[in-house]
């Protein structure tokens, strides 16, 4: 703790796995002799770089740039890249460590990565956001390749700032081959990426329920977020029969009661990149409350979409007085260590981000195969690939749950499931 003192979320991240991870240590006291734990939370390798880049006044502008390199055991580091002023070094080693778990529970040959900068692109002419990509692919393109590095999107970085990046790594490197998944359909992108990510959270969501034989027809769901994930889960839930009544940004929520018209809510934010508060102009019957949404709608399920710490212990408690029965992660990380702790209790089922937000990278993976094939499958193959997935998933964080004593703690089902793939590749690979 004393050498990450100024990188809290990477502490919280870290404490959450190896807590969960104690009985298998307990269990193979080989890993304590190979001292895998000490390194697992090492990253491999961290790269900081200047950014760069001239804005529309012809100012020069500077930024700071990351890739954290975490593990390679089982595949090439792959993870997003995140566009946001919040981003440190903390808040991508927090990113770099879930992905190598979550990696490994897609069952495909994937280290774990991490990157971002802290750059704003709301606000920025596309052609400001194409100059910092740029340079920021200037120097990110020395430290990846097709089988070194895939970097993916996050926040703030969708199909425009992958399409970018992606053209200056060309050009750098004389190259054409799939260093970034994401990528447009026109070059290699794959069929299915842009609603991975919620989509999964649904379909793993609805194997739980299914599991309980029970579904997602007439459940009342709360999002929070209004971005990728929060999007296609929104619509995923609806076309299984649920109504989603709520949204959210960093500066206000609406509450729908008809349920949440998907279609108005990507022309406003896929297309005219404009705020989730147009929402509320736009349509008869939805209320707008400026700030920071506080989980106060009742619900069934509540899927946190947004960024990471955004449901803490108050607003899980309002959520079980509400009657919450799930909570499943579409964000990193969305909810407190406490509030984590506190839905379990209550006996709220908890699906974590890790196993929960899987899907994005599953296919991302996927993308990678295609790319290596240079075919493109449809998007039926892609999607029936994406539930099979989420549904293994769910099955391998419930398995090593009751493994070791824990049934129906899917957070410590989905670091065990995670870690024991790594460990044993680490392990076969000797002291590096
Ligand atoms: P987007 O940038 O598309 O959307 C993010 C959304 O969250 C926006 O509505 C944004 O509002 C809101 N938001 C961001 N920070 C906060 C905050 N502190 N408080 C309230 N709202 C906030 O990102 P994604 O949808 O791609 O990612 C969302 C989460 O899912 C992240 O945690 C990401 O790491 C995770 N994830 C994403 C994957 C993907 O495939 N996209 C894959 C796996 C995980 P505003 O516009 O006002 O900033």
């Amino acid at each position: 703790k004393a050498k990450n003192a100024e990188q809290p979320e990477f502490i919280q991240a870290v404490t959450e796995v190896l807590t969960s991870l104690e009985p298998v240590i307990e269990a193979h006291p080989e890993y304590e002799a190979a001292s895998l734990l000490e390194r697992i939370v090492e990253p491999e390798r961290v790269v900081m770089f200047r950014v760069p880049w001239v804005d529309d006044n012809g100012k020069v502008q500077v930024n700071r740039g990351f890739r954290v390199q975490f593990n390679s055991a089982i595949g090439p580091y792959k993870g997003g890249l995140r566009l946001h002023p919040s981003v440190n070094l903390g808040i991508i080693k927090f990113l770099g460590f879930e992905q190598i778990f979550k990696n490994s529970l897609t069952t495909l040959p994937m280290g774990g990565g991490k990157g971002g900068c802290d750059f704003d692109p709301k606000g920025k002419s596309d052609m400001e956001v194409m100059r910092f990509c740029q340079s920021f692919m200037t120097e990110l393109a020395r430290h990846i390749g097709a089988d070194t590095d895939v970097p993916a999107g996050d926040i703030g970085t969708g199909a425009r700032e992958i399409g970018y990046m992606f053209g200056q790594y060309k050009r750098l490197k004389d190259v054409f081959e799939g260093v970034l998944t994401g990528k447009g359909l026109a070059f290699g992108g794959s069929l299915a990426r842009t609603e991975a990510t919620g989509y999964g959270l649904v379909y793993i969501t609805d194997e739980h329920l299914s599991c309980h034989d029970d579904s997602f027809e007439g459940k009342t769901v709360t999002v929070h977020g209004s971005g990728n994930v929060a999007i296609y889960a929104t619509q995923k839930a609806q076309e299984l029969g649920a109504t989603v009544v709520t949204l959210s940004d960093s500066t206000g929520w609406i509450y729908d009661p008809a349920g949440i018209d998907v279609a108005l809510v990507k022309q406003i934010k896929e297309v005219e990149r404009g705020r989730i508060s147009e929402y509320a102009q736009r349509r008869e019957g939805v209320e707008y409350h400026e700030g920071r949404y506080d989980w106060s709608v009742a619900c069934d399920i509540a899927l946190p979409c947004a960024s990471q710490n955004t449901l803490d212990i108050d607003d899980a408690k309002r959520l079980v007085a509400n009657g919450v029965k799930i909570v499943a992660e579409g964000a990193n990380m969305p909810t407190t260590l406490e509030a984590t702790e506190y839905l379990q209790e209550q006996g709220v089922v908890f699906l974590p981000g890790k196993a929960a937000n899987a899907g994005g990278v599953a296919v991302s993976g996927l993308e990678m195969s295609q790319n290596s094939e240079r075919l493109s499958w449809t998007f039926e193959e892609v999607d029936a690939k994406l539930k099979s997935i989420m549904k293994s998933i769910y099955h391998a964080a419930d398995d090593a749950a009751k493994e070791f004593g824990q049934e129906g703690n899917y957070v410590a089902g989905a670091n065990i499931a995670g870690f024991q793939k790594v460990a044993a590749a680490m392990l076969a690979q000797g002291v590096c």
